[in-house]
């Protein structure tokens, strides 16, 4: 591996680290020794250097005794020589020169100068008793020299005879070169000082150290002098005292320190260069210790980030043998693995995304195609996709590299093919040329291609297609390639899923998930398809709008299960009532509605109106149950009335509402005047919220008369609304509004409040009112709490119960008998009488009626309009009269505005009467003048009817 000289990798944090450590590691060692043995050589230097200097000033002193030895015997010989009266001088001459300057021959206190200069300043010292006695041991006595103007050296005295003194006594000054000897024959760079007892200085080798010598003798300090390695000493003691009779002198040797320090410098300098050559070796090294870690170890973390970045196809270069080599090698083929892995992830999740975005098979196929022609580019990859519908045949795609998908292909599939497949969910070898190979693998074997391994596509267990890959070597389809194949293969099985959902998705936005009938949308889509083809072709259509009529009643009474049941039969029986082409949609609830296309005429429609009423009116068997319920037609026909498929829908539905309110279990064309109606219905519905809020609510009653006897027994409370513009609005405009729009749930109760309060003002105020009597429409009887609001009514006005009395309409109690003949059994409690109003337009059981706690019935009012002319009638009232006296019950007829009719009513027994004939309604003022007269009046007569005239009601 080439290695980078110009390398960043200082700049890495492990390399800077690992620098330190082996720069630190190998500094601190070479230091400290370096530091311990500078200082113990510095120590040996320095006691060497000391033991030196004591050398040299011990040897000094020793030849400087040695020297005043000599010239003591020199001295001696020559106060011998005296002695013996020879000229001792003139023998001796030369030596005395050489050890003195100057003799003298003292006898008599006379001094004789024997020899030496006479010039020479400065007489010989004094010889004092001490020295005397000294040489008259015959010793010799060291002088010291006499302090003088010049400079004066030792001076030595030996006695001539030493046995007699007044021989007299030579004294001689030394000679300063041979006393103190060569000063360059002393060691090198050492000084030499000779001081006396008194720490003067006799003599110095060198005039700077004299202050140095005197220093260290007073101190008595030898080795370094103040300065620290400024000046090493060493003192000697010369021992005068014995042999020359004088106080002994110091030898002070002494050396500059930096001599020493001299070589331990250099010393230093060595270590210094050593560690400095230590640590450039350990960074060097280190430096390519680490080079030779990090590159490759940078190269790696290269190619994991290129790894991370998802490129594979740059490699790690790090060709070495060692554990970097390894990992470079393990590094880059798990490189190529992932971006296998990670190549055929993406292709499929690419897929996954054609799939989820773009609904068309082909393209995921032609994916997979290309996926795996990446990975065997000399294969031809075939698709074929079964035909679910036609088992036989399917959908072949077959491809090539460099070629684009050929155009899908009609194949035959045996059913042999398709079970030998499934029998090989992992896929099998085929010879593409053998003989029994499908049609569709053939067809790859174009390209020469010999082999083909087919893959079976799965979806829901069963095969639904087949992946082949033809190759003219079975080697080149590896395991790998097998694996990614087969992935694929069942992403194209997701794709089928895919598609089937979507298709489940379509289909339930666009059907009633109960009955599997198309819904309001598609009824809409296709009534919009429909409507343009009819204008295309000067074609009609018709739509029924279907509103079941008793649906609410089995939904009660068996639950929504029972309902949900019944629904589903309506729509058999619909369905199997209409031609192919014709549609039938569930709008919600129990509507529904039929489209018939291509209408001939509009009876067309009708008939099968008809047969949809009779289908209907059918028992239907719900869980057991026998259940009848009939519908309610409205039918709008295209183009008559309406061009678009809202204005259809919306007039069907106006007929249905008119079919309904025209009695149920029957179908009604739409005509325009219903739309006129709808439309007001649409203003009157507003206006009769503000109505409620603006209280323009008032309440009228209607007197009741005894027939047999005229007399005033009660009134029939009955709504009125005064509208500002509209003026009076009639009850039986706005009350069924009311009940449609639930607002009667607020007027209701208003309404039984209000009449209980003023029945409480009359009852108080002394009036015979009798019994008055509050309408109540069916849904506010249905409400749970009608009950409670009578009871509430009552108890908040103190009312007297049977005083009031309810009147509900035969249409009420035919949905839920036994409901109703709950509520009636608890008002009949709560000591309220019930009249069953309009009498005899309704489905009036005589079984019914029997069995209902009701005390009045109120012959409506059709009957006795046409009593004097049909017979029919009469005899209706008649048979009316006599079943509910049979029954117990209170007759009362409404409407009777002849007297004839009055008559013949009292002529059959009937009991009460009601009618413009008696009176209008009339405002409670109004009632009160009529219940004061009536009270006086005995039987029917022309001014009791001129009395109740009505001019004053809006009736
Ligand atoms: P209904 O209960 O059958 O009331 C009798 C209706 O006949 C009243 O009509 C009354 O004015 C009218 N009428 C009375 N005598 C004669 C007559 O000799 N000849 C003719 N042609 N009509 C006569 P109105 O007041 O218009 O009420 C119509 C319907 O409205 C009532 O029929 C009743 O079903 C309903 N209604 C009235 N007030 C209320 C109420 O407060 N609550 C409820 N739920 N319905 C009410
Ligand atoms: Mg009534
Ligand atoms: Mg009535």
């Amino acid at each position: 591996m080439k290695m980078r000289i110009e390398g960043t990798f200082l700049r890495s944090a492990v390399a800077r680290r690992v620098f330190l450590l082996f720069v630190l590691s190998a500094f601190v060692p070479a230091a400290m020794l370096a530091a311990l043995s500078y200082g113990h050589v510095r120590g040996v230097v320095s006691d060497y250097a000391q033991r030196q200097l004591a050398l040299a000033g011990s040897a000094y002193a020793s030849a400087l005794y040695d020297r005043l030895l000599g010239a003591h015997f020199l001295l001696n010989a020559n106060a011998a020589q005296i002695r013996s009266g020879h000229e001792a001088v003139n023998a001796n001459q030369f030596a005395l020169q050489r050890v003195f300057r100057r003799t003298f021959l003292i006898a008599h206190d006379k001094a004789a100068l024997q020899f030496g200069p006479p010039h020479l300043a400065g007489d010989p010292p004094r010889v004092d008793p001490g020295a005397a006695s000294h040489l008259a041991k015959g010793e010799v006595a060291l002088l010291p020299s006499q302090p003088g103007p010049s400079m004066a050296y030792p001076w030595l005295a030996v006695a001539i005879d030493p046995s007699h003194a007044t021989a007299g006594v030579i004294v001689a000054e030394l000679d300063p070169f041979f006393l103190w000897g060569d000063p360059d024959e002393i060691s090198y760079q050492t000084n030499i000082c000779v001081l006396s007892k008194g720490g003067v200085a006799l003599y110095c080798s060198s005039d700077k150290v004299g202050a140095i010598a005197a220093t260290v003798v007073s101190e008595g300090a030898a080795g370094h002098a103040p300065g620290a390695m400024g000046t090493l000493s060493a003192t000697s003691e010369l021992f005068l005292k014995a042999k020359f009779g004088a106080p002994d002198w110091t030898v002070v040797a002494s050396r500059p320190g930096g001599l020493a320090i001299d070589s331990l410098t250099q010393l230093a300098q060595t270590y210094l260069a050593v560690t400095l050559l230590t640590l450039l070796l350990v960074a060097l090294l280190s430096v390519v210790q680490i080079r030779r870690t990090l590159v490759p170890l940078e190269r790696l973390i290269e190619g994991t980030q290129r790894i991370a970045r998802e490129e594979f196809d740059q490699p790690v270069t790090v060709e070495r043998d060692d554990e970097f080599g390894q990992l470079a090698h393990s590094l880059n083929s798990m490189a190529g693995r992932l971006g296998h892995q990670i190549g055929a992830l993406r292709a499929l999740s690419e897929i996954d995304q054609e799939i989820l975005s773009q609904l068309d098979i082909a393209h995921v196929i032609a994916r997979v195609q290309a996926r795996l022609l990446k990975i065997i580019p000399k294969a031809v990859i075939g698709v074929v996709v079964f035909d679910h519908l036609a088992p036989e045949s399917g959908t072949a795609y077959v491809r090539k590299q460099g070629e684009t998908q050929t155009a899908p292909v009609q194949v035959l599939i045996e059913a042999g093919h398709r079970s030998s497949c499934a029998r090989h969910p992992e896929g099998m070898w085929l010879d593409v040329a053998g003989p029994d190979v499908p049609g569709f693998v053939s067809m790859q074997a174009g390209d020469g291609a010999t082999s083909c391994f087919l893959i079976p596509i799965f979806w829901r267990n069963e095969v639904r297609g087949a992946l082949g890959i033809s190759v003219v070597n079975q080697q080149e389809v590896s395991d790998e390639v097998i694996e990614q194949a087969s992935d694929l293969g069942k992403r194209i099985g997701v794709a089928f899923a895919a598609y089937a959902r979507e298709a489940q998705l379509v289909f339930r936005a666009h059907h009633d998930d109960l009955t599997g009938l198309p819904n309001r949308a598609l009824l809409s889509e296709r009534l919009h398809q429909e409507l343009a083809h009819a204008r295309r072709n000067d074609a009609h259509l018709a739509l029924l709008f279907l509103d079941l009529d008793r649906f609410k009643g089995v939904n009660d009474a068996l639950g929504h299960a029972g309902g949900d049941q019944l629904l589903r039969v309506v729509a058999e029986r619909l369905s199997s009532s209409i031609r192919e082409c014709d549609t039938v949609a569930r709008l919600g609830g129990d509507e529904f509605v039929v489209l018939l296309n291509g209408l001939q005429n509009p009876p067309q429609a009708a008939k099968l109106a008809e047969q949809i009423l009779t289908l209907l009116s059918h028992p239907f068997q719900i869980s057991g149950t026998e259940c009848f319920i009939g519908t309610s037609i409205g039918l709008a026909i295209y183009p008559a009335d309406g061009a678009t498929a809202e204005q259809l829908l919306k007039h069907a539905d106006i007929a249905m509402y008119r079919a309904k309110a025209a009695g149920r279990g029957r179908f009604v064309f739409f005509e325009e005047s219903m739309n006129i109606a709808q439309r007001d219905r649409a203003v009157m519905e507003h206006e009769l919220h503000l109505a409620y809020e603006r209280n323009q609510f008032s309440v009228y009653y209607q007197p009741r008369i005894a027939l047999h006897d005229g007399r005033f027994l009660g009134a029939e409370a009955l709504l009125r609304w005064q509208h500002p513009e509209l003026g009076w609005v009639s009850p039986a405009q706005f009350i069924p509004l009311a009940e449609d729009v639930g607002l009667i749930d607020k007027i209701g109760p208003w309404v039984l409040r209000h009449v209980c309060a003023q029945l409480a003002v009359w009852q108080g105020a002394g009036y015979a009112v009798g019994s008055v009597s509050v309408n109540v429409s069916g849904r506010q009887f249905k409400s749970t709490n009608l009950v409670a609001q009578v009871q509430h009514a009552l108890e908040s006005t103190g009312l007297a119960p049977h005083t009031l009395e309810l009147e509900v309409t035969e249409g009420v109690l035919i949905d839920d008998v036994e409901s109703v003949i709950d509520v009636l059994a608890r008002l009949k409690q709560i000591n309220v009488s019930v009249a069953l109003d309009d009498f005899g337009t309704g489905y009036s059981s005589m079984a019914y009626l029997r069995r209902l706690p009701i005390d009045v019935l109120k012959i409506d009012q059709s009957f006795v309009r046409d009593l004097t002319e049909d017979e029919g009638a009469r005899s209706i009232v008649q048979a009316i009269i006599a079943m509910a006296h049979a029954l117990h019950k209170t007759v009362v007829a409404e409407g009777v505005e002849t007297l004839a009719q009055a008559e013949l009513l009292r002529a059959w027994g009937c009991d009460e009467v009601q009618g413009y004939y008696f009176s209008r309604p009339v405002p409670a003022a109004a009632l009160e003048a009529l219940m004061t007269r009536t009270m006086d009046a005995s039987g029917i007569s022309s001014e009791a009817s001129i009395a109740c005239s009505p001019s004053a009601s809006p009736a």
